[in-house]
């Protein structure tokens, strides 16, 4: 493995080692074509065959359906914020939130430059501590569709359920814990989420869209911004973020030889699990965010009093021992573990002996 650390960040995020290592090795010479897949057309041969791959490969792990598309596009999930409502809003018929962070606030910037909206949950006067419950929840039936994060990246909430929209589509943002549990892709309409955290490099954003839903799209929409022409074209309308593309595909590879969803589920929960233990069994330490609703991907934690200083100095330490990436967002400060499917319990468990130490000596 040489000289890399434990990667705590929240992405662009650690890979999977395999998953470099195969990259590593099919560099030069990608399938005996003699060139990398960085080199060849997107419409060869074997580019098809990656592209492919990767489509099969998130079908089979998320048992998705002939019914939905999946799309391999560019722009970041920060172009889906706008791209979602330019495709699926129909007029006098606001968008329903569910707020539960900086990301959902981004949505709705683009969704009230475009559409209407109403909050069907506004968790902004408690700090996004804690997701709504079920019955806190106030959709319209007649709503465009339901905008939600399954996974707040920033304040560390996690969805363990998704709400029942009815007719209503359900749009989520996963681009936070996509691939780290089995999801029943029927519940949405659309499911986006940017691949740089569980997924890939940046660069590609995967979109899983029913396909009736990309009918709603009216002729002025830019060709670019409309999902149907991707759906009609394979993503190949035009040149596709074709390394990024093949990267995902190994790293549905790299899941399926782990035994699918279900066991990386248990894996995050494990590696979770030695984290929050780690904070809740101290006074040292501790975790601002609702019990039920922690996130197994961003462990958002703080030292007693918000000591900054003493945050600080856990950063530089232990980043000097190889725990790199442990700065809460700039947003909100304290400290933050982002433990991705590809992160090793390895480090985890290097981080919570780590965490001991530290408060032995500050504490
Ligand atoms: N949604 C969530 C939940 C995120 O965590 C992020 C990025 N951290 C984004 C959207 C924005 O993604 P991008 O940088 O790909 O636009």
């Amino acid at each position: 493995m040489g000289n890399r650390v434990f990667n705590f960040s929240a992405g662009p995020a650690v890979l999977p080692l395999p998953v470099l290592e195969k990259a590593q090795q099919e560099m030069l010479d990608f399938q005996g074509c003699g060139m990398s897949v960085m080199e060849m057309s997107h419409r060869s041969k074997p580019f098809e065959g990656v592209l492919a791959k990767a489509d099969q490969g998130l079908r089979n792990l998320l048992g998705i359906s002939e019914d939905y598309a999946v799309l391999f596009l560019q722009g970041g999930a920060s172009m889906q914020f706008a791209m979602v409502p330019m495709n699926l809003y129909e007029e006098g018929k606001p968008v329903d939130v569910i707020h539960t962070g900086a990301w959902t606030k981004k949505a709705i910037e683009e969704i009230q430059n475009l559409a209407s909206m109403r909050y069907a949950a506004n968790m902004a006067p408690e700090k996004y501590m804690r997701l709504p419950k079920a019955e806190e929840l106030d959709f319209n039936p007649d709503a465009s569709y339901v905008h939600m994060c399954s996974n707040n990246t920033i304040f560390g909430t996690q969805w363990r359920w998704y709400p029942d929209t009815g007719q209503v589509p359900l749009v989520a943002d996963m681009s936070s814990d996509i691939l780290s549990h089995p999801v029943d892709v029927s519940k949405f309409g659309l499911i986006f989420a940017g691949a740089q955290k569980n997924a890939g490099p940046a660069g590609v954003t995967i979109v899983i869209i029913r396909k009736d839903l990309a009918e709603r799209v009216k002729a002025t929409v830019p060709t670019m911004l409309r999902y149907k022409i991707h759906i009609e074209n394979n993503s190949l309308y035009n040149t596709p973020p074709c390394y990024p593309i093949y990267i995902v595909s190994l790293v549905t590879e790299w899941l399926e030889g782990l035994g699918g969803l279900q066991a990386m589920e248990k894996i995050n929960q494990d590696k979770a699990k030695i984290l929050y233990d780690a904070i809740d069994t101290t006074d040292f330490y501790y975790c601002p965010v609702n019990k039920e609703d922690r996130s197994t991907m961003n462990v958002v934690f703080r030292i007693q009093g918000n000591n900054e200083e003493l945050e600080a100095q856990f950063i530089k330490e232990a980043t000097q021992t190889g725990l790199s990436g442990l700065k809460g967002h700039r947003s909100v400060g304290g400290l933050r573990a982002s433990i991705y499917n590809a992160h090793p319990v390895e480090g985890v468990q290097a981080l919570a002996s780590f965490m001991k130490d530290f408060e032995k000596k500050n504490g």
